[in-house]
């Protein structure tokens, strides 16, 4: 016997548990189903250990364009709000202020950042331009030890966030569950491999011989969503370049987060300083930039499933090829390639990243993160034949597939937002915008719906 839902998720990240959230607390629908594959919630990319713990807004990543920022901004305001309608124990555990700044180490960069003010302050009132004096003040590991003849400036604001995400997936979880008016079942453990067309709705089947039935699908599955959607052939001229980030950690020498200038049109963030929201004894430098062959860190087997994300047409191998020889993404991947390599590899990363923020910083001061880090499912959109930043929503009958690089955790709210309103739509079920807004705030449609 088919167990029948109105929604079923598919994976247990930010993503899937905060629709759950959203639709328990936003919505009239009366059963959703969450299936995920691991023992537990955000085990992958939404777990502390694996992503930069960073609330995105969109002032100190050079590489958004004034759009963006704004709607990551708006996405990065409801997860606040959120947060801040926790009680304080709690929100103390999984959220936390600081200072942060972006900081411009030649005159190349001092240009970019100049023109990157002008074009957001008005976006970001808090945000200010500081020399070299206002730097040392504020941060006096990233002046001490520079050659004094070096030009530096930064943008920074007293309103940056460090988020344990995986711990916001569970919030996101007991809350939903805390419903009586909702029925909502959570299975561990559950790996889905298919879902097929059933009378109006669908069968979900998962590896342990279960199936259910669903009104409406959505895959929270991270790297993997594509790859459903491609096996259910949706192909929307999108694939996936699977882009690892490693982290090193020193003891604690920077207050505040510390971001790089990033070139404009690369979708992953450069090597960036942060406090860690788990051990206030370090701080952690990364992601470094790789490509592993796989959807999942830590998780062999998902080699021929990413294989399976691409098509192997003129359009794919084109992207490909323009991705691995554009001048500024072949720079990052020379440069990065040393970083995993013993002894060799942390020389490295100190001389072109981490001592660009921090010059004081020696060999003997810093440490590969074993075990941290993720792979960030970088969108390859065929028509533009090159990645694209942020994330993806795919929408069909009753579907969504939701692809999630970064800011895909600062931006979960939003995204959830957006399919509760097609999946009401779908069920003539009731969304409370009202109630929505009068909580967290004004939303949008920041996703790309393709
Ligand atoms: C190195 C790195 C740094 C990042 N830094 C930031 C940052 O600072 N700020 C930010 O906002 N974002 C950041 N991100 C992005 C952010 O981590 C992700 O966008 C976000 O965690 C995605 O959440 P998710 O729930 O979609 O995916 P995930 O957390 O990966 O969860 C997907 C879930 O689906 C489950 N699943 C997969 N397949 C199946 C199946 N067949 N059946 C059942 N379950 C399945 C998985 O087990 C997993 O639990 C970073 C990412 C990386 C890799």
């Amino acid at each position: 016997m088919q167990k029948t839902y109105d929604v079923i998720i598919v994976g247990g990240g930010i993503t899937g548990t905060s629709l759950l959230y959203t639709i328990s607390r936003y919505s009239n629908i009366k059963s959703v189903l969450l299936l995920e594959k691991y023992d537990d919630l955000a085990t992958l990319n939404s777990n502390s250990r694996n992503n930069a713990q960073t609330l995105h807004f969109g002032d100190i990543e050079t590489n958004y364009s004034p759009e963006t920022a704004r709607r990551t901004n708006e996405a990065a305001q409801l997860l606040l709000r959120y947060a801040e309608s926790l009680p304080p124990e709690v929100r103390s555990q999984l959220i936390r202020k600081v200072q942060k700044m972006v900081l411009a180490v030649n005159d190349f960069e001092i240009g970019l950042l100049e023109k990157t003010y002008s074009n957001i302050r008005r976006l970001f009132p808090a945000l200010r331009k500081a020399g070299k004096v206002e730097i040392e003040r504020l941060e006096p590991n990233v002046v001490k030890g520079r050659d004094r003849s070096e030009r530096i400036m930064a943008l920074i604001s007293q309103h940056g966030y460090m988020v344990d995400f995986g711990k916001v997936t569970k919030t996101f979880a007991d809350r939903a569950l805390q419903n009586r008016k909702l029925k909502a079942d959570i299975r561990f453990g559950t790996r889905v491999m298919r879902a097929e067309r059933q009378g109006d709705g669908f069968k979900v089947s998962t590896a342990d011989g279960g199936e259910y039935s669903g009104r409406f699908v959505v895959f929270a599955t991270g790297a993997y969503s594509l790859y459903f959607a491609k096996s259910m052939g949706y192909d929307k001229n999108l694939s996936v370049l699977s882009v690892g980030g490693n982290f090193y950690y020193s003891k604690k020498v920077l207050r505040g987060k510390v971001y790089r200038v990033q070139i404009g049109g690369i979708p992953f963030a450069a090597v960036h300083g942060d406090p860690e929201i788990t051990n206030p004894d370090v701080t952690r430098f990364g992601p470094t930039v790789s490509l592993p062959l796989s959807l999942e860190k830590g998780h062999g087997g998902t080699f021929l499933d990413y294989i399976g994300t691409f098509d192997f047409d003129i359009p794919m191998l084109s992207s490909i090829k323009n991705i691995i020889l554009n001048k500024d993404i072949g720079r990052i991947l020379r440069k990065n390639m040393a970083y995993s390599l013993p002894v060799v590899g942390k020389r490295e990363f100190l001389r072109n990243e981490a001592g660009r923020i921090v010059p004081s910083l020696t060999d003997r001061d810093i440490w590969l993160a074993k075990g941290i880090g993720g792979v960030r499912p970088q969108i390859v959109d065929e028509k533009k034949r090159f990645l694209v930043l942020g994330e993806a929503k795919l929408k069909e009958y009753g579907l969504i597939f939701n692809v999630t690089p970064s800011p895909g955790a600062t931006s979960c709210l939003s995204g959830a937002v957006a399919d509760l309103k097609e999946i009401a739509k779908h069920l003539d079920a009731k969304f409370d915008t009202e109630k929505f807004e009068r909580e967290l705030g004004p939303h949008g449609h920041h996703l790309r719906h393709i």
